[in-house]
């Protein structure tokens, strides 16, 4: 068995749905189970439409709401023509809850995270009650299911924590059955259900997390990530159109530029999959026969010590120096009570001996956090940061790397550094303004004098 999940872009356009239909039947034999996006944007809409409803601009909401029917209405006539009236009727239903939730947001003007949870749902449901329909015309054997029926979650909304056993239990319950008889479960990535009965969703990104926890679930030989680009790269091909693909990584490898920001996979997709030793491929829906990424347990190594760079824009590095914590016992402890009781969990932590650095997204309590932190020593705060990882298995065995790293930044104010977290990885922070530059020059050094070489 082999679960396919195939991102928005993969699903974004007629034409790549029809891709998309093309990599299923060409797996037919394999057992797929699907796991499908939102299409294109819708979760980006969605959200923008009920943040409008909650202002109060209702008449915007649902002009938001129109624009984003037509644009499924014109993917769906084009994949079938004349004869689909019965099949939409299944999407109209859901574009009046989503009209209902805007009318409810716009009397409330509270979009709170559990209505966010149940409205930026509705695309991943909306897109699969349409593919649903489409693949059945192609004859292939689809059976939709509702995700909520086994993705049981905690209940915090907008970031829920699937409860492993209990999807795990259901999935074989449920899922299990139809693979046996030959259907191909067709289901969405993202959403979930509270054990109270709320729909949840699990972060941004998260459909990659309902494939690995599928995968892992069912006992899956491989679990295949669809996407718009050739695999994972050496750096976001949208920075920097030069990155190129990488064969085979290490899942520590590539947890580690999820991490730190490499939008690719979502951070969380790898740990059901080691756990199980399952590989991870991601591939390019847009170019099937590229041979994408292959992740595993245990690469061999080979090329430089860099496979390959992410980044992570939107940061905030806190500063906090004390002359108190030379030699000071409990300062540490202190300054990691503060993050816990505010619920803060830093990026990275750079300690000297008489500083701390902190790189953090801001959110709800960080404000709080500094004032509380003034308490201990005198705090800067620097906001609009980026975080850029250099991540690679042989920069544990590359002596020098750091001089490596920094030779071509000296005119580029670092505002922290971080090796020693993860002994594959180094990590450290610019302005955002100088992020472009940063990764473009690492790429270089890194990449393309390897290129030169003729290596
Ligand atoms: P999907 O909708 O298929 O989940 P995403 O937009 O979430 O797609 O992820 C794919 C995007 O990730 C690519 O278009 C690319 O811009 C970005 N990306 C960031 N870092 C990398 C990387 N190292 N390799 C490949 N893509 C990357
Ligand atoms: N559609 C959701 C999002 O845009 C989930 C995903 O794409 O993985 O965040
Ligand atoms: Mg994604």
């Amino acid at each position: 068995m082999k679960i396919l999940k195939f991102g928005g872009t993969s699903v974004g356009d007629a034409a790549n749905i029809r891709k998309t239909m093309a990599v299923v039947k060409g797996r037919v034999s394999q057992c797929p189970v699907l796991v499908f996006s939102a299409m294109g944007d819708t979760t980006d809409i969605l959200h923008r439409m009920g943040e409008q409803a909650a202002e109060g601009r209702l008449e915007a909401s649902l002009g938001t709401l129109a624009a984003l029917k037509a644009y499924h209405r014109a993917i769906f006539e084009d994949l079938m023509p004349g004869n689909g009236e019965e099949a939409w009727a299944q999407c109209e239903h859901l574009f009046s809850e989503m009209e209902d939730v805007a009318r409810g947001l716009a009397v409330l003007w509270d979009f709170s995270p559990a209505v966010q949870d149940r409205l930026l749902g509705l695309g991943e449901l909306l897109c699969t009650a349409m593919l649903r329909h489409v693949f059945l015309q192609e004859g292939l054997p689809v059976a939709w299911m509702d995700a909520r029926t086994f993705m049981v979650t905690d209940a915090r909304h907008t970031q829920a924590e699937p409860d492993f056993d209990a999807m795990a239990a259901r999935c074989k319950q449920i899922l299990l059955p139809l693979v046996e008889q030959g259907r191909i479960p067709l289901t969405q990535g993202f959403i979930g259900r509270s054990a109270g009965g709320a729909s949840t969703t699990l972060g941004r990104g998260g459909s990659d997390l309902t494939a690995s926890l599928l995968g892992a679930a069912l006992g899956a030989e491989e679990i295949e990530i669809w996407t718009d680009v050739d695999g994972i790269m050496t750096a976001d091909p949208s920075l920097v159109p030069e990155a190129r693909n990488i064969p085979a990584m290490s899942f520590q490898e590539a947890a580690e530029l999820a991490f730190f920001g490499a939008r690719v996979l979502h951070p969380k997709t790898l740990a059901p999959a080691v756990d199980r030793g399952i590989p991870v491929r991601v591939l390019n829906t847009a170019r099937p026969e590229a041979r994408g990424t292959l992740i595993l347990a245990r690469v061999s190594p080979n090329g430089g010590p860099v496979k390959s760079i992410a980044y992570k824009e939107g940061m905030t590095v806190v500063t906090l120096v004390s002359a108190r914590m030379f030699k000071a016992q409990g300062f540490l402890r202190r300054l990691f009570e503060v993050l816990e009781h505010r619920r803060i969990a830093p990026d990275l932590v750079a300690t000297s001996e008489v500083s701390v650095a902190l790189a953090v997204s801001p959110g709800p309590g960080l404000s709080e956090a500094v004032e509380d932190l003034r308490g201990l020593g005198a705090v800067s705060v620097r906001s609009s940061q980026a975080l850029v990882a250099v991540v690679g298995e042989k920069l544990k065995e590359t002596p020098g790397i750091v001089g490596q790293v920094f030779q071509d930044l000296r005119d580029v104010g670092v505002t922290m550094v971080s090796q020693g977290g993860s002994d594959i990885a180094l990590s450290f922070a610019v302005a955002e303004e100088d992020l472009s530059r940063v990764v473009s020059r690492l790429h270089r050094r890194f990449f393309e004098k390897e290129l030169d070489h003729g290596q």
